[in-house]
């Protein structure tokens, strides 16, 4: 039994991006398991196999270089896949005890390397804890195991009580409702619906010693300390294992309306945004792709497109498309039909492999801040990019808004000289690919960071991004590092990521 491991492929496709043969390991920082540890999961653990090539990658795209050169980033000793927050528990506790690292890992959809065992030891796979516990449907309130799917999700309380999340991200049937909540993700539909930590009530976690606590409750507000559950969500599992989610829901939409428009420049749609939101207007999408992008998406139209949807009670509905239609009175109408377009391909997920194969090196990176920051960080970081050997392209558009400002999603590509001939073209090419993509990474973080941005809004930190967290976080950065250390002393949970120091290793990239 290897567990449900995905990434990075379409789940239900058997097409393995894995080589034959046994893993070689990318970072090879992995250490070997103490005696007796094995043969202790396999009595606590239903499920526990030995680690394999899935087991130790994810969605991060810089791996997907690594892996058509026949490497994973990093492979665990073993693979555990509990089906009760008893086994999660008593595997946490051996573990604790032994000093063994722990990996949680789920749809390993994540883009930032964040379920790779750097450290080898367990991979923790958290599929097993699925289904729909309980609806309530009065309250408005669902209870889910962390490792159930999204689609499956969606889908159980839409039939049973006619009620949705409204949490949409792209990866929406490749992800879970646990990796969700440790990554502090978004749905597409986050300018109605509100971002992951607008939606968790409450948590089932399981500590790094094993511990069970429980956080939140029935009632929707409460002034008894600090907000317990908030400490869990974005900690991608190095503060401690969710094995239950409580969700809040809302009845499913009875309307729906989409719209588009267009400007010559992309200042005057972010402007146009930034407008609706401060009426108090929140459609479920406004999403404005800049001049460089918009062709990829909408071909023949020029320009910067927004796209439109909202979803609710339809008198909320078309309350909320006139203070759009009113904002966007400035721009050509361009109808339904790039809104249908968008919705029609919004699950898609792109062919990584094939661009690396042909010698590009490619990722998004996805960053928030005020609006009166986003015009300079979209020219910034974009000529940044541009300035380095070898860029094809750099393009980003606007896709979550808030009456604050709202996030900007890059894409860069580029081809260095050395790594054109691809991953085949050997070591010297996957040192100019990684060389390019470092570059790329640290001239959008470090405009983003210039003037006042923050340098994630829904992928999260992992292994990537951890070399900015202390700039980052700044003095806030230290509270995380004693959090942790309260948390979880042996330093177990999901050790190298977030850029925090652990006893295992120095971080294993850049
Ligand atoms: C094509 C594509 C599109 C995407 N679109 C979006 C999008 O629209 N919005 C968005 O927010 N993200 C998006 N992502 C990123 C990714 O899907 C999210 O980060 C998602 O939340 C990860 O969930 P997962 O179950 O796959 O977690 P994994 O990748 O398995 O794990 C992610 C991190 O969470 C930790 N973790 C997982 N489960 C638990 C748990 N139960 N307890 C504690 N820690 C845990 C892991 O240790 C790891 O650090 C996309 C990814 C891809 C490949």
């Amino acid at each position: 039994m290897t567990g449900a491991p995905t990434g990075p492929r379409r789940r239900g496709s058997s097409a393995s991006p894995d080589p034959p043969g046994p893993p070689v390991s990318r970072f090879g920082s992995e250490r070997p398991l103490p005696p007796g540890l094995l043969g202790r999961l396999d009595a606590i653990c239903a499920a526990v196999s030995e680690g394999d090539a899935p087991a130790g990658r994810d969605w991060w795209p810089l791996s997907v270089w690594w892996a058509a050169a026949g490497q994973v980033p990093a492979v665990p000793a073993v693979v555990a896949r509990p089906g009760s927050v008893g086994e999660v528990s008593a595997v946490l506790a051996a573990c604790h005890g032994d000093g063994v690292p722990v990996t949680p890992a789920a749809g390993r959809s994540g883009v930032c390397g964040g379920a790779v065992p750097v450290f080898g030891g367990v991979a923790l796979d958290l599929t097993g804890l699925a289904g729909v516990r309980d609806v309530h449907e009065t309250d408005l309130l669902v209870d889910v195991g962390a490792g159930t799917w999204g689609d499956d999700l969606e889908s159980t309380i839409r039939s049973g009580a006619d009620l949705t999340v409204g949490h949409w991200p792209q990866s929406m049937a490749i992800s879970t409702v646990g990796g969700w909540v440790a990554c502090r993700g978004a749905g597409q539909y986050s300018t109605r619906y509100g971002k992951i930590e607008d939606l968790v009530a409450g948590l089932e976690v399981v500590l790094a010693d094993g511990r069970v606590v429980r956080t939140g409750g029935r009632a929707p507000r409460s002034a008894t300390g600090p907000d317990l559950t908030q400490l869990f969500v974005g900690a991608e599992g190095t503060l401690g294992v969710v094995t239950e989610v409580r969700l809040r829901a809302r009845p499913a939409p009875g309307g729906e309306q989409r719209g588009a428009w267009a400007w010559p420049d992309f200042d005057a749609g972010l402007d146009a945004c930034r407008r609706v939101l401060r009426r108090g207007a929140t459609p479920a999408v406004l999403r404005l792709y800049d001049p460089e992008e918009t062709p990829r998406h909408f071909p023949g139209v020029q320009g910067a497109v927004l796209v439109v949807v909202d979803e609710a009670d339809p008198s909320l509905v078309t309350a909320t498309m006139a203070v759009v239609e009113q904002e966007c009175r400035a721009a050509e109408p361009l109808g339904e039909a790039p809104a249908s377009a968008w919705s029609a391909q919004r699950n898609e997920v792109p062919s990584l492999a094939s661009l690396a194969e042909a010698g590009i090196v490619a990722d998004t990176v996805e960053v928030a801040a005020a609006w009166s920051a986003l015009p300079a960080i979209h020219d910034t970081a974009r000529a940044a990019v541009r300035a380095i050997e070898g860029t094809i392209a750099v393009s980003a558009h606007q896709s979550h808004a808030y009456p604050d400002g709202a996030c900007l999603y890059f894409t860069f590509a580029g081809r260095p000289a050395a790594a054109a001939g691809g991953p085949a073209a050997g070591p010297d090419a996957l040192r100019a690919a990684e060389g390019y993509y470092r570059e790329a990474w640290d001239a959008i973080t470090a405009a983003t960071l210039a003037l006042g941005g923050t340098i994630s809004h829904h992928h999260g930190v992992g292994i990537n991004r951890g070399r900015f967290l202390p700039d980052a976080l700044g003095s806030g950065f230290e509270l995380l590092v004693a959090l942790k250390a309260a948390l979880d002393p042996a330093g177990i949970l999901n050790p190298g990521k977030l850029g925090l120091p652990s006893t295992f290793g120095p971080p294993p990239w850049p």
